[in-house]
């Protein structure tokens, strides 16, 4: 006897079986390969942003109650920049690459080697809900360039921005190309147990283990975009008030719920002091003597979220912050002073508006506490010290190595953006994109003469 769970599994099945089926028969027929395919693509998908400003900072208002400010610049103009940067670089990227003669040594007269880059087929996008148009239509963006034909998974956590897409993208983009599947772990379970060419998800590690291994079933390689603990260096030579007011816009951004944004601080006692006062000031000057009633402040995504956070306010002193609104799911920005590797707020990644600040007697002592943890998505650095940074960068690992301000470094579209061990495998952004969608095939040309 089969339970009505049991029809609606089948029928989830099936019908994931046949999307994919039909995304792979467009492929098959080599619509997505041309130049001029995957450009237009580009440029519809540009105007999806552009034409949909203001759908697309409701829809974040709604899941996040994300500040318009925040979300155009997140999660518009960003990714409109990649493409008009893809755009304006996509054909010199394809162009096959060229050993020299040297490389070909002991091969017949005339012989030429190198590199094409070609689609690899049928792409799955796995996104979240922190910055859910961004993180779904940047990496669709990604394996459009490449050629590929791709079913994107907004998260349901997000729903206003999840229906939005799923709204849109049929719109814009090519029908028989492009499909959104909306739902939650039965319909991404369902999308795992199909064969894609490729796996790209962003998320937490959890998920992403899960992900995994289900690509292993198939072979398929995946992209994992995940989290961590993403430290801060403050070095004693620092303008404490400079280093506060980038530290606390990156920090309490979409209330402090950014893959990339600061976890904790390293520093000696001295400029924990000072920074505990600059920091409130950066705050003030941010948001207000009442961070609730700002609108340029975000809201925790639900009440899970929101227990997780509250329950990491009382590691340490609190400096200032800690009041919290459940009904409203408001967290204030907190920052806590003389934190210890042990506290609770240290055990996790905070995803949340809440800055620890952890004591260390010098550089040694940092280095050594980042690398007693896993490695993060990115590693910060305050310091106008040259040996400093030298040290940073040759003593520790993270995805990405950022000084002077706080993510930026995800901005710059020619930069590998991911992660590393615990934090990730794979990289996008820009060229990266490309080469994360695509195979790299060796080609090698001998006369017959
Ligand atoms: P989430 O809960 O929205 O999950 C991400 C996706 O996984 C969603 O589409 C969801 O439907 C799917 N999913 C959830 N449970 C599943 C299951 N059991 N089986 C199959 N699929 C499942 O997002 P999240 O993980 O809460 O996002 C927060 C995490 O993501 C943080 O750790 C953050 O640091 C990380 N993150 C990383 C990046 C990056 O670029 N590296 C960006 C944003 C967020």
């Amino acid at each position: 006897m089969t339970t009505t769970t049991e029809t609606t599994d089948i029928s989830l099945r099936e019908d994931t079986a046949a999307l994919v089926a039909r995304l792979r028969a467009t492929f098959a027929t080599g619509r997505t390969r041309p130049l001029a395919w995957r450009e237009e693509q580009l440029r519809r998908l540009r105007a999806l942003f552009t034409e949909n400003r203001e759908a697309i900072a409701d829809a974040l208002h709604s899941d996040l109650r994300k500040p318009r400010r925040e979300a155009y610049a997140a999660e518009v103009d960003l990714p409109v920049h990649e493409i008009d940067h893809t755009l304006a670089h996509l054909a010199q990227w394809l162009t096959p690459t060229s050993l020299d003669q040297e490389s070909l040594a002991g091969l017949p007269q005339g012989s030429t080697a190198g590199t094409q880059y070609e689609p690899l087929g049928t792409v799955l996008v796995i996104a979240p809900w922190n910055y859910p148009v961004q993180l779904s239509l940047v990496p669709v963006a990604g394996a459009l360039a490449a050629g590929n034909a791709i079913l994107l998974k907004p998260s349901e956590l997000a729903p206003a921005t999840s229906e939005l897409m799923a709204r849109l993208v049929p719109r814009y983009l090519d029908p028989e190309a492009v499909a959104v599947v909306e739902g939650g772990i039965p319909e991404t379970t369902a999308l795992l147990a199909q064969r894609f060419d490729h796996i790209f998800y962003t998320g937490n590690g959890t998920v992403g283990r899960i992900v995994m291994r289900a690509a292993a079933e198939h072979l398929t390689p995946v992209t994992l975009e995940l989290g961590g603990k993403s430290p801060v260096f403050v070095d004693q030579d620092t303008d404490v008030s400079v280093v506060a007011a980038r530290l606390a816009d990156a920090k309490f951004r979409n209330a402090g719920q950014t893959c990339v944004a600061p976890d904790y601080v390293l520093t000696d006692p001295a400029t924990a002091r000072a920074l505990e006062v600059a920091l409130a000031e950066a705050v003030e000057g941010l948001f207000g003597p009442d961070p609730q009633s700002s609108e340029a402040y975000g809201r925790m995504v639900n009440q899970r979220h929101f227990d997780r956070v509250s329950a990491l306010l009382d590691s340490g002193t609190r400096v200032f912050g800690g009041r919290t609104d459940r009904d409203d799911l408001y967290i204030a920005p907190t920052v806590l002073a003389g934190v210890t590797g042990d506290d609770p707020v240290m055990r996790e990644e905070i995803f949340g508006p809440v800055l620890p600040l952890v004591e260390v007697a010098d550089l040694d002592e940092a280095i050594a506490f980042i690398n007693d943890r896993d490695k993060p998505l990115a590693l910060y650095g305050f310091t106008e010290n040259e040996t400093t940074r030298r040290r940073l960068a040759a003593e520790t690992s993270s995805g990405g190595l950022g000084f002077g301000l706080p993510m930026a470094h995800l901005r710059v579209s020619d930069l590998p953006f991911g992660g590393v061990g615990e934090s990730g495998m794979g990289s996008y952004h820009g060229p990266h994109s490309l080469a994360a969608f695509s195979h790299r095939r060796a080609r090698l040309d001998v006369p017959l003469g």
